[in-house]
């Protein structure tokens, strides 16, 4: 038995064609926008074998990306495993990971080889103090920038680095972060931070402002990737380099969302803000057809509103952390 060949589509006449897969809910950091301190990590996780079977469902849905999060996906001692099985997958053009970079050095060149084609490396500062605080754990700085430098020389066409901006943390270094992403000839991005633990969110316009204060001089752009970040380039820079802008909260856009999650657990989260989760893993281990699971998909996405409402005050927010559902 098998899945249709429809396209999924959402409740919204969205098409969904990019997936967020998280491999664990474990992670080696304790960031406090994350992960709160009463989390407890450690559920049963997708096997290899079961997520093999989710993307070739999902491939033949209409998905052509899977992005791979977590927790820290390289967590995992399969991960390389589980990216070439992906790119072997028929439909799914790109496959793509998410990670803190702490194990890069050792398996950055592995993943490429696998035929991971875009790497997102977590770097919210430069500074290994401040690391160590954000994280909550031990002095990890080296691990990530030598797991960084390892990415660039393995020769990722897409290598980006996600930093979350916090009021009165990290404000003060994002010109930093730029230009060491930019001399790795990597794009930096700076998402807002969401309500899911602590902090003080920056919205994007604060952000523009501190990088022209920092020196950096940033002229429109109409580049977009898969998903919501939207651009500027250097002016007068050739050939050109960038800096991504994910306004989650203060740039709203819902309208042209592609996506789907599927948590650690093997939930299946048709928004990242959003509370309907129909677990596929235990479907799966219940004895599910494909029929079935695609049905419980296209049923969970009808169910799929207009927006997320993390930007209003005392909004319920989602069931799981981020850590959890995979960011
Ligand atoms: N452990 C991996 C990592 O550090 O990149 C992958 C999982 S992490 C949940 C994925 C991304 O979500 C990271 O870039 C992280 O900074 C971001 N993130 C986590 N919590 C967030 C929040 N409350 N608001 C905005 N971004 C967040």
């Amino acid at each position: 038995m098998s899945c249709s060949s429809k396209p999924l589509v959402d409740g919204q006449g969205r098409v969904i064609a990019y997936l967020r897969l998280s491999l664990t809910d474990r992670c080696n950091f304790r960031c406090e926008y994350c992960s709160p301190a009463d989390y407890e990590e450690g559920g049963q996780l997708l096997t290899r074998g079961e997520i093999r079977r989710l993307a070739a469902a999902f491939g033949t849905l209409g998905v052509r990306r899977i992005r791979l999060t977590g927790g820290e996906p390289t967590l995992r001692k399969d991960v390389v495993d589980i990216v070439r099985d992906l790119v072997a997958t028929p439909g799914i053009e790109e496959v793509a990971l998410t990670t803190n970079g702490h194990r890069l050095r050792e398996i950055a060149g592995p993943l490429r080889e696998a035929g991971l084609t875009s790497l997102n490396v977590s770097m919210d500062t430069l500074d290994e103090a401040r690391l160590h605080r954000i994280s909550g754990r031990g002095a990890f700085l080296d691990d990530v920038l030598q797991g960084f430098d390892a990415a660039a020389a393995a020769g990722f066409p897409h290598l980006k680095v996600n930093t979350v901006v916090m009021g009165d943390v990290n404000e003060d270094e994002l010109g930093a972060l730029v230009r060491h992403a930019w001399s790795r000839r990597a794009t930096p991005r700076f998402i807002e931070l969401m309500p899911f633990g602590q902090g003080i969110p920056v919205p994007t316009a604060v952000v523009k402002k501190h990088l022209a204060d920092q020196g950096l001089r940033l002229a429109p752009d109409d580049k977009r990737g898969w998903g919501p970040a939207h651009y500027l380039r250097e002016a007068g820079a050739e050939p050109p380099r960038f800096v991504g802008f994910i306004g989650a909260i203060t740039e709203n856009f819902c309208d042209r969302c592609n996506r789907a999650r599927i948590a650690a657990d093997g939930g299946f989260q048709a928004c990242l803000g959003g509370e309907t989760r129909f677990n596929l893993r235990d479907r799966m281990r219940a004895g599910a057809s494909d029929e079935d699971l695609e049905a419980v998909v296209r049923e969970a996405l009808q169910l799929k509103g207009p927006r997320h409402h993390m930007d209003e005050a005392g909004a319920k927010l989602v069931l799981l952390p981020m850590m959890g559902i995979g960011g």
